[in-house]
């Protein structure tokens, strides 16, 4: 049975309530009175449930969906202002002993070059990265309890934040690993990760199953509380996600609507980020066996759902997405994107390896070409890790969100670390644009406090310190 507060995942995820949810939302496709009572709920800024977020899937009205993106971009503007946090991937190994049929990885791809990064090559990824602009990484590495046990990752988050190089640091360091015991999620806690990042990739256990047919991600109830045991564990940040093309959307999100109440009811905190990736082309992949991906119109309603459905949570879009739909995608919400990425192991450094590759990127711009890009646009990129180094995590850090706060920080955090940007990596041409996005958004804080302190850390950015924050 539905069971919010269960800690068992088929309570929690409950297939017959997803069932059920779906049919009635189905069924009230133009019950325009119950879908206005929505939107109007949705004007509130307080957030919807599955329910409510399965009857607006369902809509296919213009007026709604109009409806729908202007009230998640009031929601994003308000919640975050304009501020475009930014980060790039890093892959350190694709040993992996799994069988996922949707990524190149599983570890019966025999074409797949088999690479796992030592941490002298981690040293100079960071630095190039570094070089780049970056402050944040999410790093990214197959489950293969031999070639990437726990004391490698470990390490490797140790290395990654002792390099200093020029100006360069990395400040927040998130993680993708696979799900796994509760004594480990508290050693990755210990080594200051920021977000323990997890996909369930589809909520549907039977096709999950079918997709995941051996190795130990098969075991679909380990693999759905694996949230539960970090957060139990002290991970105060987490970040969830669906990929999209191997479900029927609507159940996945439904579901993955589900997964934030329990977060919720369960642990006390929802999640901290949420990913929508779609399925893309990769090696022994075949895309054609994955017919369910949303359009780029249907993602772009389901951004704009959740972004109206959990305004406290960020929303995150990588480079599998191309320029023009993730110009859609910020304006309905999203409010984290990767950038100048690469989805092999290894790379930044020197040579790319293609063979080692994820899935390929559709939006293949340096970091510098995407800054600019967002400033053109009337966006703010954002290097700011300042809330985890703040200890605004978990139930602190939602709480500043849900009561609307956040925006006082994030707006000044995202000024201060532009100004570094433009002054340590960005080209003659991105300064002269950035110096006046900084003016703007300088002038435009509201608290003569943090202005006048922002100003002030401004100004001893000019005198060469770094790495000021609120
Ligand atoms: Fe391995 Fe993850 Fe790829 Fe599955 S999705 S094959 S666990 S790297
Ligand atoms: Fe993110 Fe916090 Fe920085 Fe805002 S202030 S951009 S929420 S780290």
């Amino acid at each position: 049975m539905y069971n919010s507060k269960s800690y068992k995942a088929s309570d929690f995820i409950n297939e017959e309530e997803i069932l059920s949810a779906l049919e009635s939302a189905s069924e009230n496709k133009n019950n325009f009175a119950l879908i206005n009572d929505i939107l109007a709920k949705a004007s509130e800024h307080k957030g919807l449930d599955y329910k409510e977020v399965s009857v607006l899937l369902e809509s296919d009205s213009p007026e709604i969906i109009n409806e729908l993106y202007r009230i998640a971009e009031e929601i994003k503007q308000k919640f975050y202002g304009n501020r475009i946090v930014m980060f790039a991937p890093l892959y350190l190994s694709n040993y992996c002993v799994n069988g996922c049929v949707y990524c190149p990885y599983h570890c019966s791809n025999k074409k797949m070059a088999r690479k796992k990064l030592t941490q002298e090559e981690i040293r100079s990824e960071v630095i190039a990265l570094q070089d780049m602009g970056h402050k944040r990484l999410a790093l990214e590495a197959g489950e293969d309890p031999k070639n990437n046990p726990i004391e490698y990752i470990l390490e490797s988050i140790d290395t990654i934040y002792s390099i200093k190089n020029k100006n360069g640091s990395i400040r927040r360091v998130n993680v993708n690993v696979a799900a796994t015991t509760a004594e480990n999620y508290k050693a990755l806690r210990n080594a200051g990760i920021g977000t323990y990042i997890l996909f369930q990739e589809t909520y549907s256990k039977r096709l999950y199953e079918k997709l995941h047919p051996f190795g130990p991600k098969s075991d679909y109830a380990y693999h759905t509380e694996a949230m539960d045991r970090a957060m139990t564990a002290g991970i105060d940040d987490v970040g969830l996600g669906v990929l999209l093309g191997l479900n029927a959307y609507k159940y996945d999100v439904a579901a993955l609507m589900m997964h934030v109440r329990h977060l919720e009811d369960f642990i006390g905190v929802g999640p901290h980020t949420i990913s929508m990736p779609r399925i893309r082309p990769a090696d022994d992949i075949c895309i054609d066996d994955f017919e369910k991906s949303a359009s780029d119109e249907t993602l772009k309603k389901i951004i704009a759902i959740l972004r109206i459905a959990v305004p406290y949570t960020g929303i995150i879009i990588s480079t599998r997405e191309s320029q023009k739909t993730r110009e859609e995608l910020l304006r309905v919400g999203v409010s984290q994107i990767s950038g100048g990425s690469l989805t092999s192991v290894g790379g930044y450094g020197g040579k790319r390896d293609k063979n080692t590759s994820q899935f390929s990127v559709n939006d293949e711009r340096l970091l510098s070409e995407i800054i600019e890009w967002l400033i053109d646009l009337g966006h703010i990129p954002s290097f700011c890790t300042a809330c985890y180094r703040e200890g605004r995590t978990g139930d602190r850090f939602m709480s500043l969100v849900k009561n609307g706060e956040i925006v006082n920080v994030c707006q000044p955090n995202a000024v201060i670390t532009l100004k570094e940007y433009l002054k340590d990596y960005a080209s003659e041409e991105i300064r002269r644009k950035g110096e006046k996005v900084l003016t703007d958004e300088l002038n435009g804080i509201k608290s003569q406090r943090v202005r006048e302190k922002a100003q002030y850390y401004i100004s001893e950015i000019n005198n060469g310190k770094r790495d000021f924050r609120f």
